[in-house]
Order: C-alpha cells, then sequence, then structure tokens
C-alpha cells in the first residue's frame, strides 16, 4: 500500500515514515500543501495522512481542492490544533479520521487499518477472496491448506495490493507503484521475484498470471 505523508515538521515526519515503512507501507514525504496536491495528483495513493497547520496551503484547503476533484482517497487528519472547529471542519469536508499530536505510532497504525477496512466495506481486519486470505494485523497469509504463513514484508505489501479488488489486473508498473515510494530503487524483476515466492508460500493456484497484463486473484468464491 503506498500512503501520502503531507507534514511540515521535520521530526514528526521523519518518525511517522520510519513507523510506515516498518509496518510494509510505501510511503512518499511532502512537506507543504501545493506539493500534496501535486503528488496526489500523479500517483495513485492508498491512503493520505494530512497535517493541518502548513506553509502553502493549509491541510483544509488541500482537503476541499483533494474532494472538489472528486478524489475519494482515505484521508485521516494529524493535528496539534486543539481547536475543535479545524477537526470538525475537516470530518465535514471528508476526512475519514483524525488523530491529535502527539500520538503514539501504535494508534496511527491502528487508525490506518480501522479507516481502510471502512472504506473497503471491510468490517474485519482481514482481506480475503475464499482462496487465501489475509490477516492485516499479524500480516499472516491463510489458505485452506495451511494458517498463518508468515510473509516478507514486500511479500505481504504485493498480496494486499491484489486482495484489495480481486479480479482486477494488476500490471508490474501498478504493482510497482504500489510497493514503492520514491527513492526506493525498484530492480526490473523485482515484482516477477515477489510473485514466485508468495506462490511458493501459499501454491502457485493462489496469484493468477494474465499473460502480458500482470497478475490478479480470482474474485471472491
Ligand atoms: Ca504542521
Amino acid at each position: 500500500m503506498r500512503i501520502l505523508l503531507v507534514e511540515d515538521d521535520p521530526m514528526i515526519g521523519d518518525a511517522i515514515q520510519r513507523a510506515l515503512s516498518d509496518a510494509s507501507y510505501a510511503a512518499d514525504w511532502v512537506k507543504d500543501g501545493p506539493s500534496g496536491l501535486a503528488a496526489l495528483d500523479t500517483h495513485p495513493y492508498d491512503l493520505v495522512l494530512l497535517d493541518l497547520g502548513l506553509p502553502g496551503k493549509d491541510g483544509l484547503e488541500v482537503l476541499d481542492i483533494l474532494r472538489a476533484r472528486n478524489n475519494p482517497v482515505p484521508l485521516l487528519i494529524l493535528t496539534a490544533r486543539d481547536s475543535l472547529d479545524a477537526r470538525l471542519r475537516g470530518l465535514d469536508g471528508g476526512a475519514d479520521d483524525y488523530l491529535l499530536k502527539p500520538f503514539a505510532m501504535a494508534e496511527l497504525l491502528a487508525r490506518m487499518r480501522a479507516v481502510l477496512r471502512r472504506k473497503g466495506g471491510n468490517a474485519l481486519p482481514l482481506l480475503g477472496n475464499g482462496v487465501v486470505s489475509l490477516d492485516l494485523v499479524s500480516k499472516q497469509a491463510s489458505t485452506a491448506d495451511q494458517p498463518g504463513i508468515p510473509l516478507s514484508s514486500r511479500e505481504f505489501a504485493l498480496l494486499q495490493a491484489l486482495l484489495i479488488r480481486p479480479g482486477a489486473i494488476l500490471s508490474r508498473s501498478e504493482l510497482e507503484d504500489r510497493l514503492y515510494g520514491w527513492g526506493n530503487e525498484v530492480e526490473s524483476n523485482a515484482i516477477e521475484f515477489l510473485i514466485h515466492a508468495l506462490r511458493r508460500k501459499l501454491g502457485s493456484h493462489v496469484i493468477k498470471n494474465v499473460r502480458g497484463l500482470g497478475w490478479m486473484v480470482s474474485k471472491n468464491a
């Protein structure tokens, strides 16, 4: 999953980016409102973490512009403002949740999972298609033959990207976009290598190759 972090405080931004990467998210970090909007124009993000007090355009302006463009990306506000008014304006303006600074990284990650679940119409911290399921908290996969299969963080991110929309074909470049942020060197066969590793762990039927187009997991059985 690829996350956009819009935060101008270097210490907070750095801590969040590290926590996201430890939790297997690809995270891009920008430090002002206009850069946030530009990033959202050019990349598909699974979730946005948006600070409110930002140079250029503040977070509420960024949110207004984003929703006026009909961009439905899940969005969590991070705010040090103790103003109830700003938080309410954010929620009414289309934010999915907010978190008051300072917060524990574990809480940020749990809120992100909750927002992603709600947006996906899924109340359980679990993705699945009847063939394979993925526990978003323990990061283990389960098949009919084998429960609790441990995955590396990139394997987890790749399977998650496919299981968010079973039946949808994702190309190599779409998968690279979801797995790697800016500044991550992507080796040319990295995706094929991860698919191979996942098939070895889960069984070769779990991820299907659609020749010339990409990969998919089958729609809910
Ligand atoms: Ca700020």
